[in-house]
């Protein structure tokens, strides 16, 4: 069968390979990819500055966005032939520590969690891919193709998920505003379940775009081109920080309204320092209850939190962020930035 592999750790070792099909270790239902999503880790690895191949292997096949049906599975599995589903990324690590003994690897205190395609075993970037029950989640057919929003949206549900467990520390906690960092994939995702809570949403990026500027205006949001400086003295309840860019991390500390959460999503690469007036900073996120945490990942209730996000999305609005699909051969052309491209996804089907 085809798969997407790379060398982890060397630039530009991006190639299709004939491998042989999914070793049974891998899990019991046997999956035919339908779409994979491309996304910054994706680009990351390819680069050489991310990534782990399997132990003892030199290749890793990369891919942890899936969509796929069902191609064989046991009785049991709960899942039948030709259900639309969707593998999760991250395995517990084999400790287990405290976190990944109770299902939530998502918050894997020792670092040896593993993640398909990206973390110590293959990904879904291939024509099958073989599963564990437990870590498929089974989504309505009627959702098609916009099914392979489900990995980024999950990991948006669980940015939620606890900056809305962080506000809940004052049991008055009513938040009216939201501000997201980035129009890409995570943030419009982000920007989507505040606008599904009911909330204030503005979207801030620093290129313009008239498609995203009507996503976000079609699910009652504001697009702001510019950066945080150009919002003036705009300070939202929540705050999700989803471009990663050093300049805009800096930004967004001690930027909320009093007792505000600022939820950093996007990954950075280390080697930027910044001048930042640290006191001030800290001034105010004391005297104002502030919080700033990450979050990264997401078990199997953010999965099932994000199929329930997706139902009650319009699903033209979703189909929407689908900006780019490749064909398997040249799949290393999803991995170009084009400047109006929200998600670009590798075509199996
Ligand atoms: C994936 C996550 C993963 C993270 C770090 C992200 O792109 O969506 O599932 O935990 O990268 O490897």
């Amino acid at each position: 069968m085809r798969a997407l592999t790379v060398a982890p750790n060397t630039a530009n070792s991006a190639r299709i390979e004939d491998i042989p099909e999914p070793p049974r270790s891998d899990g019991s239902v046997l999956v035919r990819m339908l779409a994979l999503g491309v996304c910054g880790t994706d680009r990351e690895i390819v680069s050489g500055k991310y990534g782990w191949a399997p132990p003892g292997e030199k290749r890793l096949v990369i891919g942890h966005e899936s969509l796929g049906h069902v191609q064989e599975a046991p009785a049991d599995a709960g899942v039948k032939v030709g259900d639309l589903v969707v593998g999760i990324v991250r395995r517990p690590d084999p400790v287990p520590c405290s976190c990944c003994a109770v299902g939530e690897w998502d918050m894997c205190r020792n670092g040896r969690y593993t993640e398909r395609g990206i973390k110590e075993r293959n990904g879904y970037g291939a024509d099958f891919f073989r599963v564990e029950p437990e870590f498929l989640i089974k989504l309505d057919s009627s959702l098609g193709a916009e099914g392979v929003l489900l990995e980024p949206t999950s990991v948006v549900a669980k940015a939620w998920d606890h900056t809305e467990r962080i506000g809940r520390r004052s049991r008055a906690w009513a938040p009216h505003t939201l501000l997201v960092t980035g129009a890409g994939p995570i943030g419009l995702l982000a920007a989507l379940i505040g606008a599904q809570r009911g909330l204030d949403v503005h979207v801030v990026d620093h290129h313009d775009s008239l498609e995203k500027r009507r996503i976000v205006h079609d699910i009652g949001g504001k697009f702001h081109l510019g950066s945080l400086s150009d919002l003036d003295d705009f300070r939202p309840d929540i705050l999700m920080e989803c471009t990663g860019a050093p300049a805009v991390v800096c930004d967004v500390l001690g930027r909320t309204a009093s007792g505000g959460v600022v939820c950093l999503v996007g990954v950075s690469a280390p080697g930027y320092c910044c001048d930042i007036d640290i006191g001030a900073v800290n001034r105010t996120m004391v005297l104002d209850n502030d919080t700033v945490f990450g979050s990264v990942n997401a078990n199997r209730k953010h999965y099932e939190d994000a199929v329930d996000t997706l139902r009650r999305a319009d699903r033209s609005w979703l189909a929407r962020l689908i900006t780019r699909r490749v064909p398997v051969e040249q799949w290393t052309l999803a991995l170009d930035q084009h400047p109006d491209d929200i998600k670009v996804v590798v075509d199996f089907s």
